[in-house]
């Protein structure tokens, strides 16, 4: 949950509530969470995105209607949650 919100911060409507916590993608519904991949396992993470248990890296894309941010994998999913 965010204070200060930023006018500019996408608002997510119709997701599901995975998604709406953050736990999935926004575009494809990749679970960030599940399966978990023991750490030594994982990618390194990439310089500005969030790696979660899954191993996926993702970037924050907005926030949902319940005021969680929402990510989306780093790549073709960012790319269209982003277009600009
Ligand atoms: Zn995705």
């Amino acid at each position: 949950m965010t204070a200060a919100r930023s006018g500019a911060e996408e608002l997510w409507t119709g997701l599901n509530a995975a998604q709406a916590d953050g736990h999935e993608c926004v575009m494809c519904e990749v679970s960030f969470v599940v399966p978990e991949v023991p750490a030594q396992h994982r990618p390194a993470p990439v310089p500005g995105t969030r790696t979660g248990p899954s191993g996926v890296p993702s970037v924050p894309v907005g926030v949902s209607e319940t005021g969680s941010q929402v990510f989306a994998c780093l790549g073709i999913c960012a790319a269209l949650a982003f277009p600009d």
